[in-house]
């Protein structure tokens, strides 16, 4: 027997990323992935080896992919939810959350009701110590119709849609559009002459989106926090919004369409009844559109994804995080040095998320940290400018000393 054989001399170090597992045989190389990767414990992750996520459908690919990894396939086939992909160590956790997590498609609204309806929820609670924390959300839907402007064809609101967080119905319109419709398009929209016939006016109908939305507010003086303010949920709210010829603090917007988490892995949107499949198990938009079944599924997503157990425990960590995000984009030697002496994990530690997680809309006392450094957004990528215009975030002591160990000019 051959006991003295030499090892093999392929063996060489490799710099594994922290969060998403890539090797790199330089550490230079593991630095500039982690200055763009933006990890952070947000990240959708896999249940069985902890791999980091940029999308729920890069996890989903993970899993159960052409090229999935077959041990955590395995394990998801066993242990995890496949609408949200989360793990449980027992059958009957699992059996018990897939109760919970399957929900039946909403009852539609149908085309049969009348013209408006407000419903006069009282959502406002303000002595309600969560609402008072934290603004309600509300989501909105409209269904359009086709007009012409200038010989061009346009997208005219014809029926909206507002609901609270328990999916009562606040508000539900028809709309009469400002120019004449050209089309109807009733199958899809199921509205004809009929119904807009004695329907608002536009501008009635955002008037009184508005006073909903603002909910007392001052809408030239709100408050960083949105104070009473409710956030807006919808898919694609920007076309909704427009439409309605209306404007609303980005900040207070929560989009499905530009969530990050929510989005295909090369950030294009999907749609909402692909996200209504995938993630709630139901079908919508097969026939006619229903605004009360699409609003009712978009916050479905919403409360998902708020729900969504992100440790952020340690609050120091989530203010560590700022360092790397505030990095300038060129580096001089002696900073690169001071990253390259770094561990892996510790490049981790300071690398931060660069869009805002909907989880810290439940965690009032994190908010105002995130949202310092983040600016407002819809989940979508980080406006410098407006992260620019707060002022710096106190950082504890031993986060300090931590982060004068890399001096950042
Ligand atoms: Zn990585
Ligand atoms: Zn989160
Ligand atoms: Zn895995
Ligand atoms: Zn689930």
């Amino acid at each position: 027997m051959d006991s003295d054989a030499e090892p093999p001399k392929t063996l060489t170090t490799r710099h594994k990323c922290s969060a998403c597992f890539k090797q790199y045989k330089k550490k230079e190389h593991l630095v500039s992935h982690m200055r763009v990767s933006h990890h952070s414990v947000h990240q959708p992750k896999c249940g069985a080896c902890q791999k980091h996520c940029k999308t729920f459908e890069s996890l989903r690919e993970h899993l159960t992919g052409p090229l999935a990894k077959e041990n955590c396939s395995r394990i998801f086939a066993d242990h995890c939810c496949s609408l949200c992909m989360n793990f449980f160590d027992s059958q009957a956790s699992l059996t018990e959350h897939k109760e919970m997590c399957t929900l039946p498609a909403p009852a539609p609204l149908g085309t049969l009701v009348t013209p408006c309806t407000d419903y006069e929820v009282d959502i406002s609670a303000s002595d309600n110590e969560y609402y008072a924390r934290s603004p309600k959300a509300v989501a909105l839907d409209c269904e359009m119709v086709g007009g012409e402007s200038n010989g061009m064809p346009i997208d005219l609101c014809a029926r909206v849609c507002l609901i609270d967080e328990d999916e009562n119905l606040i508000f539900h319109t028809y709309v009469r559009p400002e120019v004449p419709v050209t089309n109807y398009r009733y199958e899809i929209t199921g509205i004809t002459e009929h119904h807009l016939r004695d329907a608002l006016p536009l501008e009635e109908v955002s008037e009184r989106l508005l006073q909903i939305l603002y909910n007392g507010e001052s809408i030239g003086r709100l408050r960083w926090d949105g104070g009473n303010a409710r956030l807006l949920v919808g898919h694609d709210i920007v076309h909704d919004l427009f439409v309605l010829k209306m404007n609303y603090p980005d900040r207070l917007v929560r989009d499905t369409a530009k969530y990050r988490p929510l989005m295909k892995t090369n950030l294009v949107s999907h749609s909402l009844k692909y996200l209504t499949q995938t993630y709630l198990g139901y079908e919508i938009q097969s026939g006619v559109h229903d605004p009360f079944v699409d609003c009712v599924s978009v916050m479905r997503l919403y409360k998902r994804m708020r729900d969504q157990n992100h440790h952020l425990e340690e609050l120091g960590k989530s203010i560590a995080q700022n360092a790397l995000n505030s990095l300038p984009t060129s580096l001089n030697s002696l900073e690169f040095e001071k990253l390259e002496s770094m561990t892996p994990d510790e490049l981790f530690q300071i690398s931060k998320s660069d869009y805002k997680c909907w989880c810290l809309d439940s965690r009032a006392e994190l908010k105002a940290d995130d949202e310092l450094h983040l600016g407002e957004g819809s989940g979508g990528p980080v406006s410098n400018q407006e992260s620019q215009a707060w002022p710096e975030w106190p950082q504890p002591p031993e986060l300090k000393s931590l982060m004068t160990n890399i001096t950042w000019s």
